[in-house]
């Protein structure tokens, strides 16, 4: 299955302090921005370009450009808020979706409470979602945005988890997936080991 696990001494310095549970909110957001841009480059390698004829002061020259295939970047709320922002920041044409996925704390079963999409046929649709731990909200968001008309979208996510790497291949099988880490595994009330904690309670201080 397409795994990709970020490589990159940032990415480590990053994702070890967003560990640290002395790391404040304000930090954690900053570090969260910086991470998720690493991610959005990596995750849209292979989105297409095209040629576009342009003049240096010097000589003309053919140059490269982003095709017109306008990306979605679609955040699991709330937590995937937090990692948004970067795609809008460095792509010229993209749209946000959202779909509201919540975690019963007691079963860690995703319940779907809103879901607001823009046109995803013929586009790239990158689902965002920090802690990919059981993979149910990530399997049930590759669902939705399925039936809206995503082909092949892709999960970025910064902490993941076998079994919810498993449990997307089973479900969504051949999904890419762009991952921070990989993590050991879940404890009983499916947090991720050795993890990083509630990622929307250090994201926003609650
Ligand atoms: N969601 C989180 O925020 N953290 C986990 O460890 C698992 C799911």
């Amino acid at each position: 299955m397409p795994l990709h696990i970020l490589d990159h001494p940032l990415a480590a310095h990053i994702i070890t302090h967003l560990r640290d549970k002395t790391t404040k909110p304000a930090t954690f957001r900053t570090l969260t921005y910086q991470l998720s841009l690493l991610l959005a480059i990596e995750a849209t390698g292979d989105i297409e370009t095209e040629t576009k004829a342009i003049e240096t002061p010097l000589e003309p020259v053919s140059g490269r450009v982003l095709a017109h295939q306008p990306l979605v970047v679609v955040p699991i709320l709330r937590a995937g808020l937090g990692m948004t922002q970067p795609f809008l920041d460095i792509f010229p044409d993209v749209s946000v979706g959202y779909v509201g996925l919540e975690r019963d704390h007691a079963t860690a079963i995703a319940r779907s409470y809103y879901c607001k999409l823009p046109p995803l046929a013929g586009r790239h649709v990158f689902i965002v979602d920090p802690m990919l731990a059981t993979g149910g909200s990530a399997s049930n968001a590759l669902s939705v945005v399925k039936q809206h008309g995503a082909v092949n979208p892709t999960l970025v996510c910064i902490v993941s988890a076998p079994e919810g790497v498993a449990e997307v291949e089973k479900h969504h099988p051949g999904t890419t997936i762009h991952t921070a880490a990989l993590d050991r595994t879940l404890n009983a009330k499916k947090y991720i080991l050795p993890g990083l904690g509630d990622f929307g309670d250090r994201l926003y201080g609650t």
